[in-house]
């Protein structure tokens, strides 16, 4: 049994706020969301990060970004949003389970990465 936060969720231990489900991915509310509209969408099979991602993940990765858009529209963020992977120590990775964040809202999103 994985001690993966993300699994544990995948799994029902512990609790989510669930946006969608389907065979290959689960999305769910972030519980610390930075923008009124901020959740996850992971594959419900564990893959630590983009690093450990190849050929055998693409229904999961492909079903990721295709209900992506879908979902953040029935969310709320019906202008646009903006979709993030954080992998690794430098792209500050928290969860080791491979996640999409989708952040919107009414407002635009302060810009990219400073220069
Ligand atoms: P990252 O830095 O890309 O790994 O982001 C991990 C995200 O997971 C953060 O935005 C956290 O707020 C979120 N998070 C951590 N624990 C939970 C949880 N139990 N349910 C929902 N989101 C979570
Ligand atoms: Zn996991």
């Amino acid at each position: 049994m994985s001690d993966c936060l993300f699994c544990k969720i995948v799994r029902g231990e512990i609790p989510a706020k669930k946006v969608h489900e389907d065979e290959h991915v689960l999305a769910f509310h972030d519980i610390n969301p930075i923008a009124p509209v901020h959740f996850l969408i992971i594959p419900k099979a564990h893959v630590a990060s983009l690093y450990e991602c190849e050929a055998g993940h693409e229904p999961a990765l492909g079903r990721m970004l295709a209900v992506a858009g879908r979902l953040a529209r029935e969310q709320g963020a019906t202008d646009g949003f903006r979709t993030i992977i954080n992998t690794g120590r430098v792209g500050r990775q928290e969860v080791y389970h491979v996640h999409i964040h989708i952040v919107g809202g009414p407002d635009v999103l302060p810009g990219m990465l400073k220069r």
